[in-house]
């Protein structure tokens, strides 16, 4: 079976993805007992997650996947967009990104967004490229606690609820990563 390593530790991320790569034999960087911080410094989702899956492979030689991933607001001009992760200058701190989106867009009557997705393949020869998105919008407070990140404040079309009242299999049946991978898999 081939072997593709995951260039993140995120157990959500890695569950789905080995979901839907059933034939390879998908492996995490704590698998391979591999530490790596790399700095994001793209300006596109597709640039940061290229960044991410060529130094992995350059450090372990193995067909490596790596996504990035973000919101992506209108009324913000795009933002946070690949700033989703740090937007209140917190990194990873959900709470306060969640409060300055909710503070940004007070009084907005435009509140369409969408979570956006790039995933990347990087072999060492050859780059292939998935995107995927789902649209929605942005409450005017916290709904739920399910997921992670932005969940809760993000109303999905699709579903006809928020994330963060959704359960992993709905939220994973529209996701913009679900989306990317399939658009991965069906380039590979
Ligand atoms: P990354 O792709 O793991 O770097 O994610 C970037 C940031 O985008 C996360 O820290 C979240 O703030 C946001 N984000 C990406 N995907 C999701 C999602 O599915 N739900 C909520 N927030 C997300």
């Amino acid at each position: 079976m081939k072997q593709i390593l995951v260039a993140s530790n995120n157990k959500g991320k890695i569950a789905e993805i080995k979901q839907i790569l059933s034939g390879w034999q998908v492996f995490s960087l704590k698998d391979k007992g591999i530490s790596v911080d790399v700095e994001e410094t793209g300006t596109t989702f597709e640039e940061n997650a290229l960044i991410k899956a060529k130094a992995v492979y350059g450090i372990t030689g193995m067909p490596c996947i790596s996504d990035d991933s973000g919101l992506v607001v209108d009324a913000l001009g795009g933002a946070p967009g690949v700033y989703s992760a740090r937007y209140s200058g917190r990194e990873h701190d959900d709470k306060a990104n969640n409060a300055l989106l909710l503070k940004n867009l007070s009084g907005v009557a435009d509140r369409s967004a969408k979570f956006v997705s790039c995933v990347v393949f990087y072999d060492g020869k050859r780059t292939v490229v998935g995107r995927g998105e789902v649209k929605g919008r942005i409450l005017p407070k916290e709904e739920g606690e399910g997921g992670f990140g932005y969940d809760p404040v993000f109303y999905c079309d699709e579903l006809g609820k928020s994330f963060g009242l959704a359960t992993a299999e709905e939220k994973n049946s529209v996701s913009h990563r679900s989306r990317a991978l399939k658009d991965l898999v069906s380039k590979l």
